[in-house]
């Protein structure tokens, strides 16, 4: 039965390990599997919108400092995988490959935008 649940997904080694840690947090903290399938229902809109956020901010051209070839925004700080130990809450990336050059910034894509918005 177990097999047959799981066969559906290609568990690579990231994923099971993804999944154990929801499964022990679920079990040490008491939670349902309705709990844990409200909050990826919420995390996923939550993730939605900012990817939205990030679709408008893109229309906007933005120059690197270094090679003046066009950066793009990318959140950071809104989950557990884009994590910088800092008050980040975005950061431009310059989308040149030879380049790379980075500038992490306290406004969030929001912010950015109507920042953006304002100057044109
Ligand atoms: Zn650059």
């Amino acid at each position: 039965m177990m097999r047959e649940l799981l066969s559906v997904f290609a568990l690579n080694h990231k994923t099971l390990n993804k999944l154990r840690n929801v499964i022990i947090h679920l079990r040490e903290h008491g939670k349902t599997t309705d709990d844990f399938l409200e909050y990826a229902k919420e995390y996923n809109e939550n993730h939605r919108k900012v990817m939205l956020e990030v679709e408008k901010v893109r229309a906007s051209q933005v120059l690197c400092s270094e090679c003046k070839r066009p950066m793009g925004l990318r959140p950071v700080n809104f989950d557990n995988a884009t994590k910088t130990n800092d008050n980040s809450k975005s950061v431009w990336m310059c989308f040149n490959k030879d380049c790379m050059h980075t500038e992490y910034s306290e406004k969030t894509i929001e912010q950015w935008r109507n920042e953006l918005t304002r100057r044109k």
